[in-house]
């Protein structure tokens, strides 16, 4: 296949990353980055850089809707600066129980992901709306959905199959898995040698753990919605559901209905729990670990928590996986910071997993295990977007 341009979009609850890569099937350079950010603020921020970093847009302007914030991107892209991408990869979340595969978009597909949009709220409704957009304003050009939940396919039926009656089970209510996209950008970097028993830890605003048994996924803690599974920055994690009907139940005595109940249930359990819920204070790591350094209990309570969730799923997964050879952190929290990783590791030696803490101490790509580790310990960032030019690759292929 000739060498392509392709475009990937990657759009969250209040921004759309983009990115253009000449891409064929042994090679992919990447050519240009950028982002909206901030949609619905009036001061948004619209960038753009070159593969180099040098930035050739930089503004700060006002973006009221996600309409507006998709337009600016469109129209730099038509502007005729950079080249005309030949198709689109877009990253989806959830494409529910009937879309699984990353495949060609048409808007039959886009009505099918649709009608699962409360299994992933946040993202679904900005992600569909920036497929109909571009198929609208790019027409001719072939669009592709990568999936979140595709690299989680392969977990076995123990584990997508939720302990709830046989009626919602038919409804799609099952363990999905996400942050898929990043997982298989970790197996691709560690290929060829990809380790037999593996766990990755995804550690950044939203936070999730997989084990990866021979480059398949075995099981991952997220399920059905990003919010179940590990603490993280505001979601509650796996939690009784006695809390949640607990809650619900408060809110219910005074809301007029019940759906706009289960609409404020939704934003307390992922956009007001997690490190914010616990701290008070912040969903922010950095800020957390500062407010930490003045003497804050809560903020310490609220890591503390965060830290102990995450090595019992450790722990958990190496039962699964029947050993452990390799743990990977990935994610703002697991490159940067070296006290979550330390906490993280420091009960774990049983397990086989010893941290060398020189190694440790640093940011981005590393091996940080000591020598005498039975299971080796690395950092490696998500590479997403490389990804998703892949599966674009591919299918044009097909
Ligand atoms: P998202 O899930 O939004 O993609 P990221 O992967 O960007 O999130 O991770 C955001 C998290 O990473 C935040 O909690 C942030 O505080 C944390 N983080 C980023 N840089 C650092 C750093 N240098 N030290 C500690 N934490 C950091």
């Amino acid at each position: 296949m000739p060498s392509l341009p392709v475009l990937v979009l990657n759009s969250g609850s209040s921004s759309i990353k983009f990115s253009l890569y000449q891409a064929c099937d042994s090679t992919q350079t990447k050519l240009f980055e950028g982002a909206v950010d901030g949609i619905g603020t009036d001061l948004g921020k619209f960038w753009i850089k070159d593969a180099a970093g040098k930035k050739l847009v930089d503004q700060t302007p006002a973006l009221p809707t996600r309409a507006v914030a998709f337009k600016l991107v469109a129209d730099a892209l038509h502007s005729g600066s950079y080249p005309a991408p030949a198709a689109i990869g877009h990253r989806m979340v959830c494409g529910g129980p009937t879309v699984q595969k990353n495949q060609l978009i048409t808007s039959e597909l886009i009505d099918e992901m649709e009608r699962y949009t409360a299994f992933a709220p946040l993202h679904t409704p900005i992600a569909v709306y920036i497929m109909r957009e571009a198929l609208r304003l790019f027409p001719g050009v072939p669009n592709f959905v990568c999936l979140d939940t595709y690299f989680h396919r392969t977990m076995p039926e123990v584990v997508t199959h939720m302990p709830i009656p046989e009626e919602y089970s038919a409804m799609g209510v099952r363990r999905y898995g996400y942050h898929g996209i990043s997982y298989e950008s970790i197996v691709y970097q560690l290929q060829p040698n990809v380790p037999g028993r593996l766990i990755v830890a995804h550690l950044g605003n939203g936070a999730s753990i997989s084990a990866i048994r021979n480059g398949q996924c075995l099981d991952t803690s997220m399920g059905l919605t990003p919010t179940g599974g590990i603490i993280s920055g505001t979601r509650t994690g796996d939690i009784d559901p006695g809390v949640l009907l607990f809650i619900l139940r408060k809110i219910a005595q005074t809301t007029e209905s019940a759906s706009a109940a289960a609409d404020q249930l939704e934003i307390v359990a992922s956009k007001k729990a997690g490190l914010l819920g616990v701290s008070g204070r912040s969903n922010d790591m950095r800020e957390l670990r500062e407010a930490i350094r003045d003497g804050d209990a809560k903020a310490r309570l609220a890591v503390d928590k965060f830290v102990w969730t995450i090595a019992k799923w450790i722990g958990s997964f190496v039962a699964e996986l029947g050993g452990l050879d390799m743990l990977v952190f990935t994610g703002g929290i697991g490159e940067n910071d070296i006290a979550t990783r330390a906490e993280i590791c420091a009960g774990l030696g049983a397990l086989g997993i010893m941290l060398d803490p020189e190694r440790n101490n640093t940011r981005g790509k590393a091996t940080i295990s000591a020598d005498n580790s039975p299971a080796r310990v690395r950092v490696i960032p998500p590479a997403e977007d490389l990804i998703i030019v892949n599966h674009v690759v591919r299918l044009l292929g097909e």
